[in-house]
């Protein structure tokens, strides 16, 4: 049956109507998710969470690839339907939850838009991290995450799932993908988590943080706020091995250059 057939049965069956407010955008295209289970297929992972089952889209076909798949999912009445079901799943809100069991898992999931850029940065910062991802986003934060340096989107995001994922393109979704169709563009993203030699995630991005505070200010400026454990005297230092002028600004530091000045200041 087709992922809209299924769709259609699957609403009136339960009697459901999309909630803008949690982001139901439902996926109807069989190509798009075809290519979001193939791209969970490359990671050698066979236990799955998934967030925002809805009305089954990925879980229908992700239940006869894999035996161990957690659902989060914040609606009570698809939540109730995917309990009724026998599944094993949680009524919770994805960024408000402790992470830490689900952390030798790979995440699968159509997110919605609202929570992406947040659950993009909360996983990256998890001190055991997931075994990978596979995400729908709005287009412009895909472009946003896998923006290179000195290029319009690039900022904060792209720093911190690039320091710690490798990141691919799957796919690409447009508006009549879903429904109901959004008023946006949508891609697929797929990370692998990647070793690191950031301790403290979260000091990081307290760091990149202040680097951009104000984007079109410079480095120098924006770094002032920060607090003693840094040393600030040895920007000029870094700036002048890495032939910088002070005026730079953070958007034209790669992540790498990021990374490694963050771990020259640091006291
Ligand atoms: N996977 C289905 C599909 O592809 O058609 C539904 C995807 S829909 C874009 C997003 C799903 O996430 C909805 O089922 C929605 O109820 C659920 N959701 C929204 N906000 C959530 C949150 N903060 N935590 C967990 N689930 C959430």
């Amino acid at each position: 049956m087709s992922a809209y057939s299924r769709l259609e049965k699957r609403l009136q069956e339960l009697d459901h109507s999309a909630k803008k407010s949690l982001g139901q955008n439902f996926l109807i295209s069989d190509i798009v998710i075809e290519k979001i289970l193939a791209a969970a297929a490359t990671f050698e992972c066979q236990k799955i969470v998934e967030i925002g089952p809805g009305c089954g889209a990925l879980t229908d076909l992700l239940i006869d690839k894999y035996t161990d798949i957690k659902l989060i999912e914040l609606d009570r009445d698809l939540f109730n339907f995917w309990k009724s079901q026998g599944m094993d799943i949680i009524n919770q809100d994805a960024l408000q939850m402790d992470w830490r069991p689900y952390a030798d898992r790979l995440l699968v999931s159509n997110l919605p838009y609202q929570i992406s850029s947040s659950l993009v940065i909360e996983r990256s910062l998890d001190a055991q991290p997931l075994v990978g991802m596979v995400l729908m986003f709005q287009k412009e934060v895909a472009q946003r995450i896998r923006a290179t340096h000195q290029t319009e989107h690039y900022g904060m995001l792209s720093i911190i799932a690039q320091e710690f994922w490798d990141i691919q393109t799957v796919c690409d979704a447009g508006p009549r993908d879903f429904k109901p169709p959004p008023k946006v563009a949508s891609r697929v993203l797929l990370f692998k988590s990647r070793k690191t030699n950031i301790a403290d995630p979260k000091a990081y991005l307290s760091f990149v943080k202040a680097a951009f505070q104000q984007r079109r200010r410079i480095l120098k400026t924006n770094l002032q706020g920060l607090d003693a454990k840094y040393d600030l005297n040895r920007l000029i230092d870094w700036l002048k091995q890495n032939r910088k002028t002070e005026k730079v600004r953070a958007e034209e530091l790669s992540v790498i250059e990021i990374n490694s000045l963050y771990h020259f200041l640091k006291t």
